[in-house]
């Protein structure tokens, strides 16, 4: 059984509110996006975490409009991809994803810094042009380390409203998280299941056999009791929902920390500061 309307939300540092938990659609073929979308929109998901890079936008913004719910109650998110960082490209890819997402996205982030390709402050400046047009209601980054954020914090006006980061129970973040804290920036953690690497890791295991949820439950959970925003992909209506249902437990604080101290700083995807990918 899945509670729809037991969702927490977290205001962002400009006054908006998003869902602490949400559906992603990184590596879901166009071709299924719609289907997975509006099977994760009738369970009761309200935030979609998309980007230009995934190519499935449109059918993401397609979900939107066919399930009948209003616009206005869906978060959505879209990502700058990497070949757009010239800010005239940056202006246009943000107008793009708003036109294909319902007319505005209500985040819109540069999905990775890049710093070695280009300069990402001139950038930064035109999301915060998109902000002022209300393209998209909130900006932020994602891949940033602290340097990258300290970078912007020195060199423009607008502090990222997020920054969406790889986290999991073996890339726990205790730093960035800290100081995305101190800076009023929230932490969106994704691959929040490491693709599924931490859900036969025998402490996480023991714990859900423990509460009588799922290994994937706790793990999600871990991220709910801890503060930051996830949004789990499956395109298994079975998983789907039991990534919905986890706001009928809690962890204790020691379950908590054996969690945590799981942390062995293993990424799945790239270091930001070595990712320098821009398809032609
Ligand atoms: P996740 O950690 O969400 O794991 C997804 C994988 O786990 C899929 O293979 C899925 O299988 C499987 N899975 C999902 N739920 C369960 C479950 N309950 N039990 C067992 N297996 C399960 O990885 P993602 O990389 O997709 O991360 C989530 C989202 O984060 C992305 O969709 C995207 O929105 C965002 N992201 C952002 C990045 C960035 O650079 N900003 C980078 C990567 C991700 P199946 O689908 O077959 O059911």
């Amino acid at each position: 059984m899945t509670t729809k309307q037991a969702v927490p939300t977290v205001t962002l540092n400009d006054g908006k509110t998003i869902p602490q938990l949400g559906f992603g659609v990184f590596q879901i073929e166009p071709e299924n996006t719609l289907e997975a979308t509006l099977a994760a929109l009738e369970v009761g998901y309200r935030h979609l975490d998309t980007a230009e890079m995934y190519g499935n936008e449109k059918e993401v913004g397609q979900a939107v409009e066919q399930s009948g719910i209003p616009r206005s109650e869906i978060f959505v998110t879209s990502k700058l991809n990497n070949p757009f960082h010239a800010p005239e490209d940056a202006l246009e890819q943000g107008k793009k994803s708003a036109e294909l997402l319902g007319g505005y996205t209500d985040l819109f982030l540069i999905h990775w810094p890049i710093a070695s390709v280009i300069d990402f402050v001139p950038t930064w400046k035109s999301l915060e042009e998109l902000y002022h047009q209300g393209v998209s209601r909130s900006i932020g980054t994602s891949n940033f380390h602290a340097h990258h954020l300290n970078k912007l914090r020195d060199q423009t006006t607008i502090t990222p409203a997020v920054n969406q980061i790889e986290v999991h129970p073996y890339l726990a973040q205790e730093e960035l998280r800290a100081y995305g804290r101190e800076h009023g920036i929230a932490t969106e953690a994704w691959s929040p299941i490491a693709q599924g690497l931490v859900l036969d890791d025998p402490t996480i295991v023991r714990i859900a056999g423990a509460v009588g949820k799922s290994p994937a439950q706790v793990t999600l959970r871990w991220h709910i009791q801890r503060g930051d925003i996830i949004f789990p992909k499956s395109v298994t209506r079975s998983r789907i929902e039991e990534n919905f249902d986890i706001f009928d437990f809690e962890l204790s604080g020691e379950d908590m920390t054996d969690i945590t101290t799981l942390d062995k700083g293993q990424r799945t995807g790239p270091d930001p500061d070595k990712f320098d990918y821009v398809p032609a």
